[in-house]
């Protein structure tokens, strides 16, 4: 092994310079942020749009803006980082085999590893949308990367399918940019994207937004030239009588975002049954002592500023296990998510690692109004939150206080209406 480093992050997104300037701050000194793209800052690069950082800088930043803060800060700090450089492959040691164009492949070994790695738009094949395969059908964010980064415009008269907010965001962009924006088709009976997308993003550009739709049938060969758009039932089921045929050259999916985990699992790390991303403790640690996860790649978050604050706590609690300060413990506390939520992190707790408190993020599996949030400990309520509205596509926070916690036993998550 040519080298030995403290810490290699994975990913140089907000998640991954987020956590590398917090494990500096704690006193680390050799890390390294591999990062696959010709620069630094992630997907936030492409997002050309305002309304990144209100929590973090307490004014509205575009992505770009918000990624350069963070990226002088990593120049600043003299944190090393590597462009063009794919991680291919860790090992349960810890070994990173990495390559890029003027080192080749390489391999590292690390003491400690964050996987910042984000995530990855679900694809037509994800969704099986019967019909030809012309060019034209795309990912929202794939889309995105051709208007804003490349300078192309995608097509011309756009339907998307899918209420995700990149969805949302590209229906305003397209219609900036000159496109029609004919419809976004919905399948679930409410939006999937932040109320203030939808209110931003279609209402004000009067683009209609089709609830308990899909789209069932897409045309043309070389290029698409339409699609077919049914309501469907309770049960999800397309009703043909409904169907309505939209000329169209491009179709958008916005259909959900995935953790991108390939590096874990190819080491068999646990996975959260339901984020798709990495089961993880209080110290956001995978199964795996030393590897941690934070950003998309744990599961999937809205807002960049929660990433940030979730990647600092990710950092914070590797140089901890540099430092030799976190303790290995069996018998963690269980966390699991009971009526009316879909999923809660972090899944386990080890109350002699809690500093100060734990974030509980987590969110409902659908849209309700006047409801209690409970954290229960062992059957007793240790923190409880009022909510008017509470929606699925915005992930809520809760922190409860280490004296709070329990030392064993089981934390439940629930919603009561
Ligand atoms: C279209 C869109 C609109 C959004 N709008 C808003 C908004 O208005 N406001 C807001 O606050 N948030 C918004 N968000 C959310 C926010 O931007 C993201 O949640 C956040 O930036 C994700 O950060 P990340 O570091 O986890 O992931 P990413 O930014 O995706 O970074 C992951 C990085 O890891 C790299 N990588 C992956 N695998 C490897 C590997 N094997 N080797 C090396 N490098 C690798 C990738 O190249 C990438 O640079 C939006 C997100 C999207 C997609």
């Amino acid at each position: 092994m040519d080298r030995i480093i403290d810490l290699a992050i994975i990913g140089g997104g907000s998640a991954g310079m987020a956590a590398a300037l917090e494990a500096r701050k704690e006193g680390i000194k050799d890390i390294v942020i591999f990062e696959k793209d010709t620069s630094l800052g992630g997907i936030l690069l492409q997002c050309i749009h305002s309304g990144f950082g209100l929590h973090e800088f307490g004014e509205q930043l575009t992505g770009p803006e918000f990624a350069a803060r963070f990226e002088e800060k990593v120049k600043e700090e003299k944190i090393e980082y590597k462009l063009e450089t794919t991680v291919l492959n860790i090992s349960k040691d810890k070994v990173i085999t990495y390559s890029n164009p003027s080192e080749g492949l390489v391999k590292l070994q690390a003491k400690a590893i964050i996987l910042a790695s984000g995530c990855r738009e679900r694809t037509r094949g994800n969704i099986s949308i019967p019909g030809t395969r012309p060019s034209g059908v795309m990912s929202a964010g794939v889309a995105q990367h051709y208007l804003n980064l490349d300078g192309y415009m995608p097509g011309k008269r756009v339907f998307i399918l899918g209420s995700g907010d990149i969805g949302l965001i590209m229906a305003r962009r397209m219609s900036l940019e000159g496109a029609t924006v004919l419809g976004v088709a919905e399948l679930m009976p409410y939006s999937n994207g932040l109320n203030r997308n939808i209110v931003q993003c279609l209402q004000d550009y009067n683009i209609p937004l089709y609830l308990s739709h899909t789209v069932t049938k897409i045309f043309g060969n070389d290029r698409l030239e339409g699609i077919e758009l049914c309501e469907v039932d309770e049960k999800m089921k397309a009703k043909p009588e409904t169907a309505q045929i939209f000329d169209c050259d491009l179709l958008l999916l916005s259909v959900g975002l995935v953790p991108d985990t390939d590096l874990l699992r190819n080491i068999n790390v646990t996975m959260h049954p339901r984020t798709k991303g990495s089961l993880v403790n209080e110290s956001l640690e995978t199964s795996i002592p030393g590897i941690f996860s934070c950003g998309n790649c744990l599961h999937v978050h809205d807002l960049v500023d929660f990433v940030a604050k979730e990647a600092r706590k990710a950092g914070n609690s590797a140089a901890r296990y540099l430092k030799n300060e976190l303790e290995e413990k069996d018998n963690n506390v269980v966390v699991k998510n009971l009526n009316g939520v879909g999923y809660v992190v972090p899944s386990l707790i080890n109350k002699d690692n809690v500093v100060d408190n734990v974030n509980f993020n987590f969110r409902v599996s659908k849209p309700m109004k006047n409801v209690w949030v409970y954290i229960k400990a062992n059957g007793e309520v240790i923190s409880k939150l009022y909510k008017q509205a509470i929606i699925p596509s915005e992930m809520e926070a809760m922190l409860v206080s280490k004296d709070k916690l329990p030392e064993s036993g089981e934390i439940t998550v629930e919603v009561s209406e």
